[in-house]
């Protein structure tokens, strides 16, 4: 469940990213008047089994029943958790289209929503592997692999560390530098961690010990390059990155 928006005096409308579906939005009547409709149930981030009425001509489907699958409880209790699922499902929201079908973005939204809630990985780090991984399901994965103006690979290299330019989507190395690849720079082990994300599924990829170099760099990059893309700064990113100072 990606969002939960108060209709009314009873009613709730509650987005989801669906498994069969992509993103869907639907209503859930009585959901704040009577707690024995959907009572506990319609709790963001959880995984649910819903049933919707579609084929309505006017206005939203309806949500006909919703049971929990995992109710994800300890991220709603932990204000940084909340922060961090806050921030991941805005961008899903923001990004996937009504019904385009999105397995891979579900399966990875339910790895990452599933890890912070048992705590297992660095917050940090599995938000640059959502990040990361997001971006290239949807097809604007970060060029880390060699300096986008003269296609040199970043092994042949001799610098320490190198420029990201945002509007080219990727590394520039020192000969070719400009005024906008200085303000994202990268150590080279930095970039190297960034690549296996790229390389591994997911599993081996939560597996990764980040440096803390990489995880202050790899946060910086990513959450700047995501919003550049997306054409705004998602609201809860902002707060994330106020309660995380
Ligand atoms: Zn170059």
């Amino acid at each position: 469940m990606l969002r939960r928006m108060d209709y009314g005096d009873w009613d709730v409308i509650v987005t989801f990213l669906s498994l069969n579906m992509g993103k869907v939005a639907a209503i859930a009547k009585s959901a704040k008047k009577s707690t024995r409709r959907f009572g506990g149930v319609l709790e963001l981030f959880s995984a649910l089994d819903i049933v919707i009425g579609i084929g309505r001509k006017k206005g939203l489907p309806v949500l006909q029943e919703a049971s929990i699958v995992h109710p994800f409880s300890k991220i709603r209790s932990d204000i940084y958790k909340t922060a961090y699922a806050s921030y991941w499902a805005e961008v899903v929201n923001d990004w996937m289209e009504e019904g385009e079908r999105a397995k891979d973005v579900y399966d990875l939204l339910f790895h990452a929503l599933n890890s912070l809630n048992d705590g297992d990985v660095s917050q940090e780090a599995l938000s640059i592997l959502f990040q990361m991984r997001f971006l290239m399901i949807t097809g604007f994965t970060p060029n880390l692999e060699y300096c986008v103006i003269c296609q040199r690979e970043v092994d042949d290299m001799d610098s320490k560390d190198l420029g990201f330019d945002l509007s080219k989507g990727g590394l520039v190395c020192g000969r070719c530098e400009s005024g906008n690849s200085r303000q994202i720079r990268l150590q080279k082990g930095t970039i190297k961690q960034l690549q296996w994300i790229k390389r591994g599924g997911i599993r081996q990829a939560s597996r990764i010990r980040f440096a803390p170099q990489a995880l202050t760099e790899g946060s910086r990059l990513l959450e700047a390059f995501g919003p550049y893309h997306l054409g705004k700064k998602p609201r809860s990113l902002t707060f994330l990155q106020q309660i995380r100072k």
